[in-house]
């Protein structure tokens, strides 16, 4: 297996307080499964560096990127909406988890057949060009793009998001831009609330309604499927959320680890097929922690090309 894990420094060390369920114990969970599961050991690990500022403006705005670090406390909490707070270590973890994006795309373009996982927090899917939200501040998956896009001048990225919230920033970034293909399943109606409005042809939404399992998730990726295909992506960018998991307490999806390795393998031979096996995932969402570091594990297995279900669990 070529994976190679990103770890993200000061992803420990943000921390919104007690009972918030973006915590660091999340990085923790995954970590007892990789070792659990033999991954550690298979894996490659790699170090982010911190992104610069400069490279925030690809895809926020000045603006916001210079404020954000004008706010930053040295110490006390400042929040930035009901759930989404800086304390001295947020800002250089944000840089930190959107350095592993940049710097995992900067990996798999290097060769041939290269996956990353950016097992970084906090989380980006839902940061704005101009605002952080819903425990995000810079839109790591965006910036990966947007990476691509700009240093190696690719013509056709895809992005897939499959956390159970809808990725209102990424879409918001992407709307429009030809050279993306965004593909998403998420709950609806739930946080943030957005995704099932008309949008531009380069948006492919599978919204779900509550209580629905695999099943229903592996049918609507089937459309995602098509237009991939027509598509022919020279990258494929994952938002790796796992909170529609049966077990997470967020959300009301049921999916199993066995879905996330279906997906995670269907996208592993797109890669195969069109982009050299080219393929960077970043962790967004998943709160129920034994949940989330059992995904992760079906996650990189079926990114890494093992199509064996994973059984019991
Ligand atoms: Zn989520």
């Amino acid at each position: 297996m070529t994976i190679r894990i990103y770890r993200g420094k000061d992803s420990l060390s943000h921390d919104m307080g007690p009972d918030h369920p973006e915590c660091p114990e999340r990085i923790h969970a995954i970590n007892d499964q990789l070792l659990a599961s033999g991954l550690e050991m298979s894996c490659e690990h790699a170090d982010a560096q911190m992104i610069d500022q400069s490279a925030l403006y690809q895809v926020h705005t000045k603006d916001y990127v210079d404020d954000l670090f004008s706010r930053a406390p040295q110490e006390g909490i400042v929040w930035l909406d009901d759930e989404t707070a800086m304390m001295n270590k947020t800002l250089s973890a944000a840089r930190y988890a959107a350095g592993a994006a940049t710097e995992a795309v900067d990996w798999v373009m290097a060769a041939e057949n290269r996956q990353a996982f950016c097992m970084v927090r906090p989380p980006g899917h839902h940061a704005e060009k101009d605002k952080a939200m819903g425990f995000c501040f810079f839109n790591n998956v965006a910036l990966a793009a947007a990476h691509a896009l700009n240093k190696y001048a690719l013509e056709r990225v895809a992005i897939i998001d499959f956390d159970v919230h809808h990725g209102n920033g990424t879409q918001h970034i992407f709307e429009g831009e030809s050279r993306v293909l965004m593909c998403s399943s998420f709950e609806h109606p739930l946080y943030p609330f957005t995704g099932t409005q008309p949008h531009a042809d380069n948006i492919v939404a599978a919204p779900l309604n509550a209580g629905a399992t695999g099943k229903e998730f592996r049918e609507a990726a089937s459309n995602w499927f098509s237009r991939l295909h027509s598509f022919k992506p020279q990258l494929i960018v994952i938002s790796a959320g796992f909170d529609a998991h049966a077990e997470d307490p967020m959300a009301h999806l049921r999916f199993s680890e066995d879905d996330y390795k279906w997906i995670s393998h269907q996208l592993r031979d797109l890669a195969d097929t069109y982009c050299h096996g080219r393929v960077v995932s970043s962790l967004e969402g998943g709160y129920d922690l034994s949940a989330l570091g059992r995904s992760v594990v079906a996650h990189l297995k079926g990114l890494g090309g093992d199509n064996q279900e994973t059984g019991g669990a």
